[in-house]
């Protein structure tokens, strides 16, 4: 999703688990079977929001860096930045 390295499964045995993200809060089983979110559209929400990392204490990665996370998983930041300014370009 937002590549940040889970400590619980996203799905056990292809079900959502209900964890969530502990970085940008999606909840795998509830978001995207209930809700059908996709990945990709959460992640532009994330990163239109600021793609921020709600992690505190000592669970929070010292050098976090949202670009190089997405990187991690083969995403560029840079191009879901692009996709939201075209969204905001094409919708009234
Ligand atoms: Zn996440």
């Amino acid at each position: 999703m937002c590549g940040f390295e889970l400590r619980k499964p996203a799905y056990v045995d292809g079900q959502g688990s209900l964890n969530i993200c502990p970085c940008c809060k999606f909840q795998y089983g509830w978001d995207d079977d209930a809700r059908h979110e996709t990945f990709e559209s959460w992640r532009k929400k994330w990163v239109a929001a600021g793609a921020v990392l709600r992690v505190y204490g000592e669970d929070r990665p010292a050098d976090w860096d949202p670009a190089r996370q997405l990187r991690n998983i083969g995403i560029n930041i840079e191009d879901i930045r692009v996709a939201i300014e075209q969204s905001k370009t094409t919708e009234p």
